[in-house]
């Protein structure tokens, strides 16, 4: 990372007001189920995006240490009329004042370790960063509770990009230490003791990365195909489905492929109730074969995972992983495994070893530690 106050400095020529920071996040459990109303569980990573700004006199001038040129627009006009990547920044300038509230101008410069595209949500982290600048640099009055649908609006409506509201959740709400369980029907949430440290253990994250295939396209039949199930099941929501009898209600849909979407989602948001009951009695370990079955449920029912985050599961499960599964929303992005903390660099080793033998592009391993979510620093 770039040191962005000197950064700033350099742009504009003035000492930035602040500095603000909002990270990255991966799901420990609860895959496709934030848009079927249910419960997710993320935490937030250590890499995050740092923005410093300051109140300008007009317009919107932004520099990311990513991007070969900075960006600028006067005013964020209707989405799209910004494009690339400044639009997740004239997005959420865009909804802030959708949302009733006037935004200062402001001066930007942004840093980051969140890698991009890998499925840890580094445009959350963007839009959450910018977010929390613009709020402080205004004086803007939102609770907390508030921000994360702002800055999901952004994305969804101004980017033009479908997502859920747990990536803006987690950026926003996540604490250091902890888990987030989040009911994305009623937004409440709940930190949950995630402290693997403590416990000689370690969250390790591999990087597929594997070449993207139809994410876009995929994601959006896997939330018709849910929607479609819900409807024919006379529920609002497959988070209304209940797990208990669940056999019985897949055999009043026809379609065999929907009958799997909806099992996953079903046992999905029951994986995530079961991983927060075994961590609020301190029983890390035992989640792993949770993560493990909600990978199966992801190969096998939701049919989500490429052959290179299998494999990477695979791998470190043979390498003495508690538990491993995909984490995002599929199609390559990143694993995670349990471990314990001093098995990091075998489980890793064992991994990139089993993409040698297939020939696949070497993976990029990462120990996670629950961090802080968006805030001033
Ligand atoms: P993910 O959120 O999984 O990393 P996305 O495709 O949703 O992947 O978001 C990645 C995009 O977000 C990038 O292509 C870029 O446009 C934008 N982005 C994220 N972080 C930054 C940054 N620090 N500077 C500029 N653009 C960024
Ligand atoms: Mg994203």
């Amino acid at each position: 990372m770039s040191d962005v106050a000197s950064t700033f400095r350099d742009q504009y020529g003035a000492e930035p007001d602040g500095l603000w920071a909002a990270p990255g996040r991966v799901n420990l459990i609860g895959e496709h189920t934030d848009y079927n109303d249910g419960f997710v569980l993320p935490f937030a990573l250590p890499e995050r995006v740092v923005a410093a700004a300051s109140r300008a006199d007009a317009g919107w001038r932004v520099w990311s240490d990513l991007e070969e040129e900075p960006a600028s627009f006067d005013d964020p006009g209707e989405p799209g009329a910004v494009s690339g990547w400044a639009a997740y920044v004239a997005g959420v300038v865009w909804a802030l004042r959708d949302a009733g509230y006037e935004v200062p101008p402001a001066n930007l410069a942004l840093t980051s370790d969140v890698p991009l595209g890998a499925g840890v949500s580094s445009s959350a982290a963007l839009e959450s960063a910018v977010l929390t600048a613009l709020i402080d640099l205004g004086g803007l009055d939102i609770p907390v509770a508030d921000r994360p649908a702002i800055a999901q609006r952004a994305e969804n409506v101004y980017v033009g990009a479908p997502t859920g509201i747990m990536d803006q959740s987690a950026s926003i709400r996540c604490q250091a230490g902890q888990a987030l369980f989040l009911d994305c029907r009623s937004l409440e949430v709940e930190q949950i003791p995630f402290d693997v440290a403590a416990e000689g253990l370690a969250v390790l994250v591999v990087n597929s990365n594997a070449p993207h295939r139809h994410v876009d396209g995929e994601y959006g039949a896997r939330r018709k195909s849910c929607e479609e199930a819900a409807r024919l099941l006379g529920v609002p929501a497959l988070r209304d489905v209940a797990a208990d009898g669940l056999d019985e209600t897949l055999e009043r849909l026809d379609d065999h492929v929907m009958r799997r979407r909806v099992r996953h989602v079903v046992t999905e948001n029951q994986r995530v109730l079961d991983t927060v009951e075994l961590l609020r009695s301190g029983r890390i370990r035992e989640i792993g074969p949770l993560m493990t079955s909600s990978h199966a449920s992801m190969r096998d029912d939701f049919e989500i995972t490429v052959p290179e985050v299998d494999v990477a599961v695979e791998a470190a499960l043979m390498a003495g992983a508690y538990g491993a599964r995909m984490t995002g929303g599929g199609f390559g992005g990143c694993v995670l495994a349990l471990i314990d903390a001093d098995r990091a660099d075998a489980t890793a080793a064992a991994v990139a070893d089993a993409y040698a033998e297939h020939g696949f592009t070497a993976p990029t391993p990462f120990v996670a530690v629950p961090s802080q979510g968006a805030t001033r620093l």
